[in-house]
């Protein structure tokens, strides 16, 4: 069944994982690809609803010119998964985004997270000085299996395993986003089964990784929470996005920077 007035546009602002890709130094073949979907800044997503509202999960070092690729001027929200440097060392540009609206910029953030962004930012919190040295938000706090709404947006997060962090998932109506986890418990697999129609989930690579879920586990949590599409982000250098796309079963596909996907 569509439900167009629920129906979102979510763009992939970066596909990649913590160094990004290139990786600094890096002569491998993904690297000196000239096939620019190979060319992965920070993982991020942005979300926009039928109002062209648009919410952003994620801040990392790119952010600036990830919201210039893609013209944004104006933000509805920031939902953070986790304060990694890879995830939030953009924070300090969502000042353009207040001097453009004269409005604090809303973010979405676990207590956790919250007590941690006040340490990693200090000076974003600090009440002297200059107003423009610093960004301008409105702090949100998120808990876990309790929605809320963001225009006409539902959103849903629960806390994940990520090695010795805990790292927010978020659902947006019917499109979910996982990055920067390590695995789904039984409960969190029954809170999202067939709930889902297209999810944006890490994958990091092929092989084995310690806190990250790999491209097999990943394939195996879309299959368990039974979504009808899944995207692959958060990728590294091990991962040609021609050469390897023919390993991901039909209903699966690599993300790459600046990636759209329309979901209903
Ligand atoms: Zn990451
Ligand atoms: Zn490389
Ligand atoms: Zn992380």
């Amino acid at each position: 069944m569509k439900h167009p007035h629920n129906s979102l546009t979510v763009t992939i602002l970066g596909s990649g994982t913590s160094t990004g890709v290139p990786v600094i130094g890096c002569r491998c073949a993904v690297c000196k690809s000239p096939d620019p979907k190979n060319n992965r800044t920070r993982a991020a997503v942005m979300i926009t609803d039928a109002a062209q509202r648009h919410i952003i999960i994620d801040t990392g070092p790119e952010f600036r010119l990830q919201m210039l690729r893609e013209d944004v001027s104006s933000l509805e929200a920031v939902l953070y998964t986790h304060l990694h440097a890879d995830h939030c060392h953009g924070f300090d540009d969502l000042r353009a985004f207040y001097f453009q609206s004269g409005k604090p910029i809303n973010c979405y953030l676990t207590q956790e997270l919250i007590d941690e962004m006040k340490i990693r930012f200090a000076y974003a919190f600090e009440k002297t000085g200059y107003l423009g040295t610093r960004p301008q938000v409105d702090i949100h706090v998120v808990k876990d299996y309790q929605p809320f709404t963001i225009g006409d947006v539902e959103v849903e997060s629960f806390g994940v395993e990520h090695g010795d962090v805990t790292t927010s998932v978020f659902r947006l109506n019917r499109f979910a986003y996982a990055t920067d986890f390590k695995r789904f418990t039984e409960r969190q697999i029954q809170a999202w089964r067939g709930k889902i129609s297209v999810m944006v989930a890490s994958g990091i690579h092929f092989g084995a990784h310690k806190t990250h879920s790999v491209i097999p586990e990943t394939l195996e949590l879309f299959k368990q929470l039974g979504v009808e599409r899944g995207v692959i982000t958060h990728l590294s250098h091990d991962v040609d996005y021609l050469r390897d796309a023919g390993r991901l079963p039909d209903n699966v596909v690599f993300a790459y920077d600046g990636m759209r996907i329309d979901v209903d």
